[in-house]
């Protein structure tokens, strides 16, 4: 084959994977599930923990950011309520998040109503989000006590990250976006800025939440 010949098959080659990528690679972003209803949400920790308005401004974020992408889908109503999950319980669910292994219903989330429920707990573990055939999702937020929570816009990235999850959403890879995660290296203190900002969706991702919540979604 001359150079030239090469060179332009190549290019085709180029060209054809260009055409299928995107969309190969939103899909491999996706955890398999999305909402067939708006989910209500219910925020259950302390009424003056900082978590709460920021739990309230992830949700904006979302929302949002749907709306600007003209998806039918929206985050439904936040509830405030006092319960907790005993530290031990959410601890050992995260052992399970981070191990690849899908964690049971903690029975102590039967009671709270709401579709996703949001821990706000006091405990030290890696935060999580599970969703559980049921339909019930667990947003599990770790102390904001502990680093890195402590350092200047991290909560409010990790929680609008796990927000992610509870919507569909597995990590990538790219340190400078919301949903970087294992087994990339990335880890929550990189969200840390002196800017109070959420860190933006890779093109991949925005594209892959209208695929899986599109502008004629609506509830059934
Ligand atoms: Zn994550």
């Amino acid at each position: 084959m001359r150079r030239r010949d090469l060179i332009v098959s190549l290019a085709s080659a180029a060209l054809c994977t260009y055409g299928v990528m995107p969309e190969r690679r939103a899909m491999a972003a996706g955890l398999g599930f999305a909402w067939t209803k708006v989910p209500v949400i219910t925020a259950i920790g302390a009424a003056g923990d900082p978590r709460q308005p920021l739990t309230r401004d992830a949700v904006t974020f979302w929302n949002d950011t749907l709306a600007g992408l003209r998806s039918g889908f929206r985050l439904g109503a936040i509830t405030q309520r006092p319960e907790i999950v005993p530290d031990a319980v959410i601890a050992g669910m995260s052992q399970r998040v981070l191990s690849g292994t899908k964690p049971g219903f903690a029975p102590e989330l039967a009671s709270i109503p709401g579709d996703i429920v949001v821990a706000l707990s006091n405990a030290d573990f890696i935060s999580f989000s599970t969703h559980w055939a049921s339909g019930k999702g667990l947003v599990a937020i770790k102390s904001g006590h502990a680093y890195p929570m402590t350092l200047p816009n991290v909560a409010r990235n990790v929680i609008a990250h796990e927000f992610g999850h509870a919507i569909g959403f597995a990590h990538n890879a790219d340190p400078t976006k919301l949903m970087c995660g294992r087994p990339a290296p990335c880890r929550p203190m990189e969200f840390q800025s002196t800017t109070e900002h959420y860190f933006p969706l890779t093109a991949d991702e925005k594209a892959l939440l209208l695929q899986l919540y599109p502008p004629d979604w609506h509830a059934h």
